[in-house]
């Protein structure tokens, strides 16, 4: 096994600079319990820099990632154990009080699952991912026929957030929670070239600047 160069580099700038800066934070997060602001599903894309963008600290946000932020039907028993495992873990024993889905434009995820709708010549033979998108088939259904075409993915996206908190009420857990005022559910939709986060207010999703 051999460590990358760059990682190496990267590694002992962070620890020479960034780590030097804040390690009396980082000594005081070791020694009591981790307690974030808030858990935040978001894609697995590169660009997608949440704790950048959300100003994260040590210790604040409490992260899941996969492929198009999805969070699985609770009739998606061979789907949803992992993301479930992670909000479980998140709202039962570490109590955070809000839940932001981030999805965003460009998803390659959410871009594959539309090409193979479309068109089954379109399926890559993966052993996983098939499967795994299959998730967004609801969300789908509900692109209006008469949308233009260059709206589509964007909408898609968009439905995806939705569809995953429709989702999340289907787990008694987490629906008394939110029934309770003891969770926060928050849609957001990143778009990559600009910037632009929207937020999901109702139906909509309206600007957050
Ligand atoms: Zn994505």
């Amino acid at each position: 096994m051999e460590i990358p160069k760059f990682l190496i580099e990267r590694y002992q700038f962070w620890k020479k600079n960034t780590f030097e800066d804040y390690k009396n934070i980082y000594h005081q997060a070791s020694k009591t319990a981790q307690k974030p602001i808030a858990m935040i599903i978001t894609c697995c894309d590169s660009r997608i820099l949440e704790n950048t963008i959300f100003g994260g600290g040590v210790g604040d946000y409490f992260i899941h990632r996969n492929i198009a932020n999805i969070v699985p039907s609770k009739n998606d028993k061979e789907q949803n154990v992992q993301t479930l495992s992670a909000i479980e873990y998140a709202l039962k024993v570490l109590k955070i009080p809000n839940l932001i889905i981030l999805g965003h434009s460009n998803c390659g995820g959410v871009e594959y699952s539309y090409k193979t709708l479309i068109d089954k010549k379109n399926v890559n033979n993966f052993e996983y991912i098939n499967k795994w998108v299959s998730c967004l088939n609801n969300s789908y259904n509900k692109i209006p026929y008469n949308l233009p075409e260059s709206e589509k993915l964007t909408f898609l996206e968009q439905e995806n957030i939705k569809q995953s908190i429709r989702n999340l009420h289907e787990y008694e857990f987490i629906n008394k929670l939110i029934n309770e005022n003891k969770l926060n559910v928050i849609g957001l939709w990143y778009k990559i070239n600009s910037g632009l986060i929207k937020f999901l207010d109702n139906n909509s999703f309206i600007d957050l600047d």
